[in-house]
């Protein structure tokens, strides 16, 4: 068993309920970043002198200027940091250190480390209520522009009954990313880049709603709002949330697949 927690980022697989907005972008590394790894057993010169495991205290962290994130499994605890960012367009070159450090050679510090990784294990189980989103909160579907996949173009066409090509002209700004995974980003209702999503329904903060949500890019629905700094913070998480009507497109009659979108 090798299970990991992660300390200073937080890492879950479930997926997180009540995010209904999109998130900012799912940006993807261009390739698996270069990782330098300092490995302590083979770099410190007490541990290779004596063979015995280097303890966390005697670590010079001087280097270590900004610490990303800090994983611990049973084994090791590995702290990345000075994390560098390369910005393309849509895709993003992240380079950063790591450390790796190996104590279960230490009974006493993986008895310490076991508890840790207990009360995380525990504490993950309140993440849901934490992490979701205020109910009709939508600043994210405004200022953010989802990139959309063929895929994600195809399942709204299937959800509007309308060809693949009038979905791509009427609500996608085409440009395709450089690595050919997206054709574009879903069009705002003004050119302004405040201006919301033109799926986005709901008259104000706090009544918003996706028109398409069960459509909604993979974008969208991949996000998860840990650390959001735009949440509308005016709003309750309490209560029942009622949606209005689903986004039709305009100057239609029945959809050619013969269902209403839902
Ligand atoms: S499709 Fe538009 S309205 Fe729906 S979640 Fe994404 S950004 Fe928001
Ligand atoms: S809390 Fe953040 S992520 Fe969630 S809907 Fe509001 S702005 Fe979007």
């Amino acid at each position: 068993m090798n299970k990991k927690v992660l300390v200073a980022g937080v890492k879950t697989d479930d997926p997180q309920p009540g995010a209904q907005g999109p998130q900012p972008h799912d940006v993807r590394p261009i390739q698996s970043a270069p990782i330098t790894t300092i490995d302590l057993i083979n770099l410190r010169e007490f541990t290779r002198d004596t063979k015995q495991p280097t303890h966390p205290e005697m670590l010079d962290t001087a280097p270590m200027e900004h610490v990303n994130e800090i994983e611990i499994t049973e084994e090791h605890i590995t702290i990345k940091y000075n994390e560098r960012i390369n910005r393309f367009y849509n895709v993003n070159e992240i380079i950063q250190k790591e450390w790796s450090y190996k104590y279960n050679e230490d009974e006493e510090f993986v008895r310490a480390v076991a508890k840790v990784i207990d009360l995380s294990r525990k504490h993950l189980k309140d993440l849901p209520e934490n992490l979701a989103c205020p109910p009709g909160c939508a600043e994210c579907c405004s200022g953010y522009e989802p990139f959309v996949s063929k895929a994600d173009v195809q399942r709204i066409a299937d959800h509007f009954g309308m060809p693949y090509s009038e979905v791509l002209s009427e609500y996608v700004v085409q440009r395709k990313s450089a690595d050919g995974h997206y054709v574009g980003y879903l069009k705002k209702v003004t050119p302004a880049i405040e201006s919301q999503c033109v799926f986005l329904k709901g008259s104000k903060s706090g009544k918003f709603y996706c028109g398409i949500y069960s459509a909604r890019p993979g974008d969208c629905r991949e996000f998860t709002p840990i650390g959001c700094e735009d949440v509308d913070t005016a709003l309750s998480r309490k209560g029942s949330y009622p949606v209005g009507p689903a986004f039709m497109p305009k100057h239609r009659g029945v959809p050619r697949n013969g269902k209403r979108p839902r």
